[in-house]
């Protein structure tokens, strides 16, 4: 199970080595592993390695006659009695009475009426831990509890700090404590180190020996913290080192040294209807150094909504050019496609340049494809159909990825492999948390363009009350009135099968129509039509032919219409921070003051705090790391995706330090084990080289 990149347990000289199956362990049998396995755990190793979500301090047990209330609280006692009863709504509680020798207290569990006839029966010893109470008496509400039974074995469960673990159906706290327990026990003391001593030195970092019982049963808490913080560093410091070995490999490797100084390149840039910020100059400048450079490249090139990283795009595509090579240049959705080609064909036209576009829904696919393995058609602008196998190319020198978050690593590879060695280029839709960025991309070279175009003012954000909707339409009217452009976004989940959802939308649209937004000229947007309706809608926008478009979140990334200047978010508190900040990108791309307004009620604090941010906040780097923080890593852009998997010990929200760390080291590491292959960093090397071969 668990075939975990940075983690790989680490060797043992037991008779019980880590890649044993479960069953090896008393107590488990073939059902129990089946239910162990549903956590993810199929080795003694994955067990060992799986580190409690949290710990309780079970060292000092309060007597009932002094629990003060207010305080978090254990109390360890016997049941005296123990009934289910039925409270208002239906709701089934469990209720305990206990004594110790210092009085008596009732407990309620809510909603676990069955507890009354399974674990408390009259007469079982029993620890409870919560937080005290004063409802007719002191009590303690749902509080976590553990049998205690007669043997040694609960001084595995209680007088010491406990694991408390991450559980699914099918596996008890009490018994998952009492196997990893016992693992231990069995493992000790033939732990082989993992990390050079120097390392732990260096980092002040508990050994593996002590640092594994540490994380699951400290003596004290900054025992457990000392021991976490040691695996998360390992696994933060074997990720850097793959990405960094991955970019070394990569650089010996010869690939092509573009031309950058060409006639296209200075055509182009001459024929520009604006003057590149600063933060563009200095972007293509280095970009260019980059692509002139044998070694194959591979930048991010991060900024926020509306940056103008199109621009920076087309001056690497130029350069690709000028030296007779291919482009490709991938977009995640036929409206992007055809966005792109429709400003950049004309520009390159002019200059010769032959320039298609190869989507799912494009007639006559085959014959661009036979032109691109000819080396006829020298720009392809696509969607992920450029990836299909079918597809070939003569001398494809550069893959231009825009927004690239929804493209997985397999899907880039796979397009990697139809060239020689072109140079990449990704570019990101909304900024990416410096953190993600260095585990995702950390063998990228990373541009940032952290100027927006002269002019641009921040979006005004406002959170609209239900009451406020009709003067909002209203509004709408009067910016139409004064040749402003405004767009409604409906939240509908575009892949699927979200029809109830879309009936939805299409309906909210003919209700406008006949309603609030009745003398205004509005269209329809949604994924479902067909790429011929889309192309037309967008056209009509994009031409002023519409003031107002309804459209789901087909629209979410990268669509470029500057006279738009109102954004209306309907049901905004559905939407994650980053993909509102990344909507909001639709307007304010031009000189004129933009506004967005959220529609909607948030429902939990969380998705208050997520539009508060919105509307505090226009920096996308901010946003970025706001999101992080509010929802994790794990929902932010899909490690997996990405083709690692999941971080189990590290998290990127909270472990910024550690990776600031880890990237040093695995930088010297790198440069000590390629000198000599002797040195003590070789193995570590050697590992790193395995987590790459695994992903
Ligand atoms: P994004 O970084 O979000 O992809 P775009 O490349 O679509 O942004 O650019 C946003 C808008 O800004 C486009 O209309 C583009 O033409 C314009 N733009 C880009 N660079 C400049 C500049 N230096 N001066 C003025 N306008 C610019
Ligand atoms: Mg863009």
């Amino acid at each position: 199970m668990m075939p975990d990149t940075a983690q790989t347990p680490p060797k043992t000289d037991t008779a019980i080595p880590f890649d044993a199956p479960l069953t090896v362990l008393p107590g488990i049998g073939a059902k129990r592993a089946e239910n162990l396995a549903k956590l993810g755990l199929g080795t003694v190793g994955d067990l060992l390695f799986y580190f409690p979500r949290t710990h309780q301090d079970r060292r000092h047990i309060t007597p009932i006659a002094a629990l003060e209330p207010g305080e978090h609280a254990t109390i360890q006692g016997t049941i005296i009695s123990a009934h289910a009863r039925r409270m208002s709504r239906g709701l089934n509680a469990a209720q305990v009475k206990v004594e110790d020798e210092t009085g008596q207290m009732a407990l309620t569990f809510f909603g676990q009426g069955y507890l009354a006839q399974s674990a408390f029966q009259a007469g079982n010893r029993c620890l409870f831990s919560g937080v005290v109470q004063e409802y007719k008496g002191l009590t303690l509400n749902s509080p976590s509890y553990e049998l205690l039974s007669d043997d040694a074995e609960d001084r595995v469960h209680t007088g010491r700090i406990v694991p408390v673990y991450a559980l699914r159906e099918g596996v008890s706290q009490r018994l998952l404590r009492k196997w990893i327990y016992d693992a231990l026990a069995l493992l000790h003391g033939a732990l082989v180190e993992t990390l050079p001593e120097a390392l732990l030195i260096r980092r002040k970092l508990p050994p593996l020996a002590e640092a594994l019982p540490s994380a699951h049963f400290p003596e004290t808490p900054e025992a457990a913290r000392a021991a976490l913080a040691r695996f998360a560093y390992e696994e933060l410091l074997m990720l850097q080192l793959a990405v960094l070995a991955d970019r070394a490999a990569r650089q010996v490797d010869h690939g092509i040294a573009h031309r950058i100084n060409g006639p296209i390149l200075r055509g182009l840039h001459d024929a520009l209807p604006f003057t590149l910020t600063d933060a563009q100059e200095r972007v293509i400048a280095g970009l260019l150094r980059d692509m002139a450079s044998p070694a194959p490249m591979a930048a991010l090139l991060q900024g926020d909504v509306g940056s103008g990283k199109t621009v920076v795009a087309l001056h690497c595509l130029a350069a690709a050019l000028d030296g007779g090579h291919q482009v490709a240049f991938m977009a995640p959705t036929e409206i992007l496609v055809e966005q792109h080609y429709r400003s950049l064909a004309p520009l390159l036209a002019p200059l010769g340049v032959r320039v298609a576009q190869l989507t799912g829904a494009i007639v006559g696919a085959k014959s661009i494809r036979k032109e691109l393995a000819r080396g006829d058609i020298q720009v392809v602008f696509g969607t992920h159909a450029l990836f299909q196998e079918s597809t070939s190319f003569k001398r494809l020198g550069l893959v231009i990825i825009d927004e690239q978050h929804r493209f997985g690593v397999l899907q880039r590879n796979a397009l990697l492999g139809k060239g020689m060695r072109p140079d990449l280029l990704h570019m990101s839709a909304t900024p990416i948390p410096r953190t993600l960025a260095l585990t995702l991309y950390g063998g990228m070279d990373v541009h940032i363009l952290d100027e927006l175009p002269p002019g641009r003012k921040p979006v005004k954000t406002r959170r609209i009350p239900d009451s406020k909707v009709t003067d909002l339409y209203r509004y709408l009217v009067t910016q139409a009135e004064a040749g402003r452009q405004s767009y409604i976004v409906c939240p509908l989940i575009e892949e699927g099968e979200e029809t109830r959802n879309l009936k939805a939308v299409v309906e909210h649209y003919e209700d406008l129509c006949a309603g609030p937004l009745a003398s205004l000229r509005v269209g329809l947007l949604h994924g479902r039509m067909n790429s011929q309706e889309k192309d037309e809608v967008m056209a009509a926008f994009k031409a002023g032919a519409l003031d107002v478009l309804v459209a789901t979140t087909v629209i979410e990334v990268g669509v470029d219409v500057p006279n738009a200047t109102t954004l209306v978010i309907e049901n905004a508190p559905q939407f994650g921070l980053t993909q509102l900040h990344q909507l909001r990108g639709r307007v304010g791309r031009g000189d004129a003051q933009a506004y967005c307004f959220l529609l909607g009620k948030p429902s939990t604090p969380e998705g208050r705090e997520r539009l508060d941010t919105l509307c505090r906040e226009a920096d996308g780097f901010a946003i970025a790391e706001a999101d992080l923080q509010l929802r994790g890593p794990g929902e932010f852009t899909g490690i997996r995706q990405a083709g690692l998997s999941d971080l189990r010990t590290a998290d990127l929200a909270r472990d910024a330090d550690l990776l600031d760390q880890a990237r040093i080291d695995a930088a010297e590491i790198l440069r000590q084990a390629t000198d000599d292959p002797d040195c003590p960093y070789a193995a570590l090397l050697e590992r790193a080289r395995r987590i790459l071969l695994a992903t």
